[in-house]
C-alpha cells in the first residue's frame, strides 16, 4: 500500500483531526494519453471537534507531550482500479495546496452530498447548516459552484468557530474540482474555485509477457489501459492478440499525474517498445512539433501512423474482425460487416480520415451511430457510440483524429466496443486493408531536435530492466461477440 501522505496537511498551518471519506476512481485514456476522472465511491459522514490543544502547527501553545494523532480531514485516496503505483512519488512543494489562510475553526464536519434532493437540502441535513446559513452560503457561492452538477459523492466540509460560527465551506466534486467559501474578517462569506496542483512523476518500466501484455501490465501495477497505446502505436505492426510470446519484454516510458499523492491519470507517454520473438523489435518516440498535433515516430522520424485512414480509438483488443463468422447466438453464419474494438465506455473515438459527417444519432441496432463522408466514395460507420463529442453533427466537417465521440454499448451490443465499418462506393470493404498506410516522414526542420530528444529516449529504453509481473486472474475470452454482427449501416 502507498503512503497516503498523511502526515501533510494541505490547510496552510492548521492541522486538522478526523477523516471524511470520498474518493475517486480514474479510468479513461483519452488519444492523448491522459486517464479522465470517472468515477467515485462511499459514502460517509464524520463531525469531530478539532484538538484544541494546541493543534496548530507551529503555534507556541504545542507542547511536546502533544499527541501526534494529526490526520489532515481529507477524501481518501482511491485510484484507478487498474493502477497502483509501486513507489510512492516523494512529496513536493508545489503539490501543497493554496488554501486561503483561515481564520480559526474549531469543529469540522465532513459529509457527503449523498441523497440529498437539493443542494439546500444536502447543506441543512447533510452537513447540519441552519436555513439561515445554508442561503448565506448559497448566495456566497453564486457565480463559483454550479450546484446543479452536485453528486452524491461529492464531499463537503464545514468548519466552525468556537461559537458555532460557519467559518469555512469547502465542496469537492472529483479530485480537481474544489470549491471553498471562507469567512473574510469583514464577516462575509467569500466563494472560489481552489487550484488544485497536478505533479507529474516521470515512470519508466518494462516487464516479461507470460500471458497477455495487459496481464503484464496489470502484474507490474501499471494500468490495463496502457496496452491500449500499445495496440494503438503499433496497429499493423505487432498483433498483439495473437502475435505475442511467453518471454517476449516490453519497456515503457510514460508521465503520471498525481494530486496530493493520489493517482489522478496518466499523462504523455513517451516512448514504447516491444520486443517479441514472433513480432521482432519495435520502438516508437512521442514528438510534439512546433506546429500541429503530437504523434509517435519511429527512431528515423518516420510516423508510425499514416494513409488516409488510421485506426479511430485505443482499443484493448479487436474482438471480432472482418469478414465471415459462425454467430453463436444467432447459430448461423453472418458477414461481419466492420471491425469490433473492445475498449471502455467513454474511450474517445477519433475520424480515421477527414471529411464530413453525414449521420450522427440513433439508429436501431447500432445504437448510437456516426457516418463520415471522405473523398473518392469512402464511408465510415462508427456505432454502438454512448454519446458524440460537442459540436458533432449532421453536415459538420471533421479532420483526421479530430475527436468524434466515445465508446458505448449502445444498440444491440452486448458490451462496450466500437463497431468501425467502411464502405467504398456504397459497398462495404475490409477496413483493416486500408487502414494505418506508410507513416510520412517528420518535416526537415523537426529532425534534428527529434533525433536529440529520440536518442535519449531510447538510451533510457534500453537501461530499463525487464520485471517478472506478479501472476494476475486471467481474463476469460468472452465467447459472445460484442456485437450482433447484423447492424444495417
Ligand atoms: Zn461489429
Amino acid at each position: 500500500m502507498r503512503n497516503r501522505r498523511l502526515a501533510r496537511s494541505f490547510l496552510g498551518g492548521l492541522i486538522l483531526v478526523g477523516a471524511s471519506a470520498a474518493a475517486f476512481g480514474v479510468q479513461l485514456l483519452s488519444r492523448s494519453g491522459r486517464a479522465e476522472l470517472s468515477q467515485p465511491i462511499p459514502d460517509t459522514q464524520s463531525s469531530e471537534a478539532l484538538d484544541l490543544g494546541g493543534s496548530e502547527l507551529g503555534s507556541s501553545t504545542a507542547t511536546p507531550e502533544q499527541p501526534p494523532p494529526l490526520v489532515p480531514s481529507e477524501p481518501l485516496p482511491l485510484r484507478d482500479p487498474d493502477h497502483t503505483p509501486s513507489s510512492e512519488p516523494a512529496p513536493a512543494a508545489d503539490d501543497i495546496l493554496q488554501a486561503t489562510p483561515l481564520p480559526f475553526s474549531a469543529q469540522r464536519r465532513s459529509t457527503t452530498f449523498g441523497k440529498a434532493s437539493s443542494f439546500k437540502d444536502a447543506l441543512e441535513k447533510s452537513a447540519g447548516l441552519s436555513k439561515e446559513e445554508a442561503t448565506e452560503l448559497i448566495d456566497a457561492l453564486a457565480g463559483t459552484l454550479d450546484f446543479r452538477r452536485s453528486q452524491p459523492t461529492d464531499a463537503i466540509t464545514v468548519e466552525r468557530d468556537l461559537e458555532g460560527k460557519l467559518t469555512r465551506f469547502e465542496y469537492r466534486a472529483g479530485l480537481l474540482q474544489r470549491y471553498e467559501a471562507v469567512r473574510s474578517p469583514s464577516g462575509k462569506l467569500v466563494s472560489k474555485q481552489v487550484d488544485v496542483p497536478i505533479r507529474t512523476v516521470r515512470v519508466e518500466r518494462g516487464g516479461i509477457v507470460a500471458g497477455s501484455l495487459g496481464d503484464a501490465l496489470e502484474g507490474l501495477s501499471l494500468g490495463r489501459t496502457l496496452a491500449g497505446v500499445f495496440s494503438e502505436v503499433f496497429e499493423g505492426k505487432v498483433n498483439f492478440s495473437s502475435d505475442t510470446r511467453s518471454g517476449d519484454t516490453f519497456r515503457i516510458i510514460v508521465d503520471e499525474e498525481y494530486v496530493e499523492g493520489t493517482f489522478l491519470r496518466y499523462g504523455n507517454v513517451q516512448a514504447l517498445e516491444y520486443r517479441g520473438s514472433k513480432t521482432g523489435v519495435h520502438q516508437a518516440f512521442w514528438h510534439d512539433p512546433s506546429d500541429g498535433d503530437g504523434d509517435f515516430y519511429d527512431a528515423s522520424g518516420r510516423a508510425l501512423h499514416g494513409g488516409w485512414l488510421r485506426t479511430p480509438l485505443r482499443y484493448d483488443h479487436v474482438s471480432s474482425g472482418y469478414g465471415m463468422r459462425f454467430h453463436p447466438v444467432l447459430k448461423r453464419k453472418k458477414l461481419h460487416n466492420g471491425i469490433d474494438y473492445a475498449a471502455g465506455t467513454g474511450t474517445p473515438v477519433r475520424a480515421a480520415a477527414t471529411g464530413t459527417i453525414t449521420f450522427a444519432g440513433a439508429k436501431g441496432a447500432n445504437g448510437n451511430l456516426l457516418v463520415i463522408s471522405h473523398v473518392s466514395g469512402y464511408e465510415s460507420f462508427y456505432a454502438h457510440l454512448s454519446r458524440f463529442a460537442p459540436g458533432i453533427k449532421k453536415g459538420t466537417k471533421v479532420t483526421q483524429r479530430q475527436l468524434i465521440a466515445y465508446v458505448g454499448s449502445t444498440g444491440r451490443s452486448t458490451g462496450p466496443h466500437l463497431h468501425f465499418s467502411l464502405k467504398r462506393h456504397g459497398r462495404f470493404i475490409d477496413p483493416s486493408k486500408q487502414l494505418n498506410g506508410p507513416g510520412l516522414p517528420m518535416a526537415q526542420s523537426e529532425l534534428p531536435e527529434y533525433r536529440r530528444k529520440a536518442r535519449q529516449l531510447a538510451a533510457a529504453l534500453s537501461r530499463i530492466q525487464a520485471e517478472q509481473p506478479k501472476p494476475v486472474a486471467t481474463q476469460d475470452d468472452a465467447p459472445v461477440p460484442l456485437d450482433s454482427g447484423e447492424e444495417e449501416l
